[in-house]
């Protein structure tokens, strides 16, 4: 057993946003279209599928229900029902050898350490940041886009 387990943003954001067609808190509305590259829904992690299904993009906070401080961006999730990931101990697999930035996160929203991870060194990565005590829990990003994926949460 690993000593993290993935998290991804809730169902009642997900609704919400599927409800409203507009980003929680901030209002603003949210793009609709058919998937035309890679993109991954926050919700379920799987990708979109490109020219077949629909993707709500939006601006999202990963913080704020943490009770930190705002850092909002944009991110996917399908625009059609989906199933939210059970959180689990694994990376998922369509997020494994990618070029990913992983955060360690502590006390106050600092960031304590930043590790840009390929070639598939993901989940010994993770283990190495919760290792540090200091470290609450990880945001994993896209390294070339930027945006938030999910969290990691310490077990
Ligand atoms: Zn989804």
């Amino acid at each position: 057993m690993s000593s993290f387990r993935v998290v991804p943003i809730s169902s009642e954001v997900a609704e919400q946003v599927r409800n409203t067609g507009k980003s929680p808190i901030y209002g603003f509305p949210a793009h609709r279209e058919v998937a035309a590259g890679r993109a991954p829904c926050r919700h379920c992690l799987r990708l979109i599928r490109k020219d077949e299904e629909e993707l709500l993009l939006f601006t999202y906070d990963p913080f704020r229900e943490l009770g930190e401080p705002p850092l909002p961006g944009p991110v996917y999730i399908h625009a059609k029902e989906c199933a939210r990931l059970s959180e689990n101990d694994v990376i998922p697999e369509e997020y494994r050898g990618r070029l990913l930035t992983l955060e360690g996160y502590g006390d106050d929203r600092a960031l304590v350490k930043e590790i840009r991870v390929r070639d598939g060194d993901e989940q010994r990565v993770a283990e190495e940041l919760f290792s540090e005590a200091n470290i609450r829990y990880v945001h994993v990003r896209s390294t070339e886009a930027g945006c938030f994926l999910f969290r990691l949460e310490r077990r």
